[in-house]
């Protein structure tokens, strides 16, 4: 099997995430939209002799949605399968899903394009480098593999650009109680400074706070004279000045070799006021903030719920707004930052093979969460290693042909020789 025409294939599988929920008897649904290119998937497995099973996590159902208007959501599921016999494995991992068309594309999305450009061939199409490439390439490479000794498995997850409900459901399975080491061949957003792929040991984590500030309305026409009024929108906006501010003081950076990577955060949401003559009484909004190894998001909430005694103690805010903060309400937990040594013996092993199949590698920690967040909550290593691409979650999302052929010849190399 030809990991470009895999690609090509699976690109124009529409398999975008609606990015939206439905609720019933207080569950929550996800729409979805994976199970056209997991059947496909699915086929080409069980033609490669895997012995392949769906994890259903959510059956088909008439539900009511976000809007109060009845949505059938589908079942879905991820696909796993395995092959090979002995006591330990090791498990590729990628989603099926991709976010939505963004704007000025300069092709079909669904309509994959190769063309030559920066003396690179290039294959353009949505999810082209997150993560279809990275799907192909293990298709590609486990096709033949009789593995000895060990288990080869693949994971395959619905819903990773959203809740990550496949994830969610994969740890509560055992998959993954024979697995020594788990390779996910995705995008790398970490700084590179090589022209070498990336070995991604550790994310940062990631969290969203919400702000609510209760104030006291008033007639508008009243608010330069009127002692009663607490203007909810001006305590808002000051308040996220001292937030910001507190964040910019904070400042850690995670270091190893030569990777420094910091936290960060922004006002990602700002609701308040109803454009009307009264003084607004409500407002509203999240602080996006995301984490290097050793932060804790609990620890956090506490120090941010005293910056908010602070400042409405010395006058800064209003001491009659009433300010409630709290982790966002989400259906599945946050994603906590990781970081896996790479004297980690397995890590060791595959770095071993990485470097005699490459001319160099660099390590790499990533910027964004993602479902090996979720994976390292197991302790079972974890490393990202995908191919080389752009633009992902943006126009003209592609892929480096060559990047992948390599890394689908590597996989194969990896696989046939694992216990060695
Ligand atoms: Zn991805």
């Amino acid at each position: 099997m030809d990991p470009k025409t895999l690609l090509k294939e699976l690109i124009s599988i529409d398999s975008i995430n609606p990015f939206r929920t439905a609720m019933k008897d207080g569950i929550r649904y996800g729409i979805g939209n994976e199970n056209k290119i997991a059947d496909y998937i699915q086929d080409i497995l069980k033609n490669n002799n895997f012995t392949v099973s769906k994890q259903t996590f959510q059956k088909e159902a008439i539900v009511e949605t976000d809007y109060n208007k009845v949505a059938v959501v589908p079942e879905r599921f991820n696909i796993v399968a395995e092959k090979g016999q002995g006591e330990k494995s090791i498990l590729f991992f990628a989603h099926l899903d991709t976010v939505d068309i963004k704007e000025d594309w300069n092709s079909n999305p669904f309509e994959p394009v190769v063309k030559v450009v920066d003396c690179k061939e290039k294959v353009y199409g949505l999810g082209a480098y997150d993560m279809k490439a990275g799907i192909a390439a293990i298709l590609a490479a486990t096709s033949k593999v009789n593995p000895q000794g060990y288990k080869i498995k693949v994971a395959f997850v619905a819903d990773e650009e959203f809740w990550s409900f496949g994830t969610e459901h994969l740890l509560k399975t055992n998959l993954l109680n024979d697995v020594e080491l788990i390779i996910v061949p995705e995008i790398s957003d970490a700084d590179k400074k090589t022209e070498f792929p990336s070995i991604i040991l550790g994310r940062r984590g990631r969290v969203e706070y919400e702000f609510k500030i209760k104030g006291k309305s008033t007639h508008g026409a009243l608010a330069r004279v009127s002692e009663s009024a607490v203007n909810a929108v001006h305590e808002s906006i000051k308040l996220q000045g001292e937030i910001l501010k507190y964040c910019q003081e904070s400042e850690k950076t995670f270091s190893f070799q030569d990777i420094q990577i910091k936290n960060s955060a922004y006002i990602n949401y700002h609701y308040g006021g109803k454009g009307v003559i009264s003084i607004p009484e409500y407002s509203r909004f999240l602080l996006d903030r995301s984490f290097i190894v050793g932060e804790d998001a609990e620890k956090e909430l506490q120090r941010l719920t005293e910056i908010v005694i602070q400042a409405q103690e010395n006058g800064v805010i209003d001491n009659r707004a009433k300010i409630e903060i709290n982790l966002r309400n989400r259906p599945t937990p946050y994603c906590r930052p990781y970081f896996f040594d790479p004297g980690i013996p397995v890590i060791q092993k595959f770095i071993k093979k990485v470097n005699k199949f490459y001319d160099g590698f660099e390590f790499g920690v990533g910027y964004s969460v993602a479902d090996e967040n979720r994976l390292a909550i197991l302790d079972i290593p974890v490393v990202s290693f995908g191919p080389e691409g752009g633009n992902c979650h943006s126009p003209d999302e592609w892929v480096d042909v060559n990047s992948l052929i390599k890394l689908t010849d590597f996989f194969k190399e990896l696989v046939n020789n694992w216990t060695n």
